[in-house]
């Protein structure tokens, strides 16, 4: 174990091919040079970055871990499955991959008829207009526009006011279910990981439940340090990897300079006790 704490693993972070700022190639030589020897990339509900990402990471020197992050709805939930290790050519995942972006195509333009009926025009193509790969739109790419249009003054506001249960320019989907989620992982050679588990308002006794369906699911990792995770929440989430026995995970979720506050790398390590989910890399 020695030399492997030497290792910086970051095993979640975004490019442009879903919601990220930076193309796949800066995120990857970003990484490099923050240190990271170790780097997935994971983009929501896509595998387009990957090939890139790989070569570039070979240049630089670094290793590259094929990723995605598959959006799930669970009760009426949405969380999100991170697969690590996976094959992108694998055609039952990529094939499932693209029908659910063909369904978050069908949910922007029912957000931008929200948007329409508010007086708040033209967030269809304002929001195209961030997305660099038109096959993945997502709602940071309406948050970006509304931000450029004056709407809100930043991402995190937009998600405070808008494009959230109960808020305007809300529009309910229907993700993967989590079986299917694991088993397309799996399937393609990939470990399944929950993502920031502490970002859902799930009560306790939910989370616990939701836990055993994803191992029962053939899950196998919680992500214990996170961008979005608080010191506590490390310790809590280490206590339920613990508790599961799952393999613990840490990745930045890094979108970008401006949305991000951890940059890629930039995070303490996992609790030594953890049985990381790179164990037998
Ligand atoms: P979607 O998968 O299109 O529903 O969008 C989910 C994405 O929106 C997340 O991956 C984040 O990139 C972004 N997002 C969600 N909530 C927030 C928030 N409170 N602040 C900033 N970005 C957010
Ligand atoms: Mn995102
Ligand atoms: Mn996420
Ligand atoms: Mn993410």
């Amino acid at each position: 174990m020695g030399a492997l704490e030497t290792f910086n693993f970051d095993l979640h972070c975004h490019s442009t091919v879903s919601d990220g700022v930076l193309p796949a190639d800066v995120v990857v030589r970003r990484a490099a040079a923050n240190g990271v020897s170790v780097l997935a990339l994971t983009d929501h509900d896509e595998l387009a970055g990957l090939a890139v990402a790989a070569e570039v990471a070979r240049d630089a020197g670094i290793r590259f871990i094929p990723g995605v992050e598959v959006s799930i709805t669970w009760g009426d939930i949405t969380i999100h499955i991170i697969g690590l290790g996976i094959d992108p050519g694998n055609v039952l995942l990529a094939g499932n991959l693209d029908r659910m972006r063909t369904s978050r195509g069908r949910r922007a333009e029912r957000i931008a008829a929200e948007f329409d009926a508010l007086g708040i025009t033209g967030t269809l193509q304002g929001a195209y207009a961030y997305a660099e790969n038109p096959q993945l739109i997502g709602r940071a790419h309406f948050a970006r526009f509304l931000v450029a249009r004056g709407v809100a003054r930043d991402v995190a506001a937009v998600f405070k006011h808008y494009l959230v249960r109960g808020k305007p320019g809300y529009v309910p989907q229907q993700w993967a279910e989590l079986a299917d989620a694991v088993a397309w992982i799996r399937a393609s050679g990939g470990r399944a990981v929950v993502a920031h588990p502490g970002r859902y308002k799930l009560s306790r006794d939910e989370l616990r439940r939701f836990l055993a369906e994803f191992k029962a699911a053939g899950g196998e990792g919680i992500e214990v340090v996170t961008g979005s995770h608080s010191p506590e929440q490390y310790g809590e989430f280490a206590r339920l990897a613990r508790e599961f026995d799952f393999l613990a995970s840490r990745g930045s979720d890094f979108h970008g300079p401006e949305e991000s506050h951890v940059d890629l790398g930039r995070l303490p390590p996992l609790p030594a006790d953890l049985k990381p989910v790179w164990h037998d890399w």
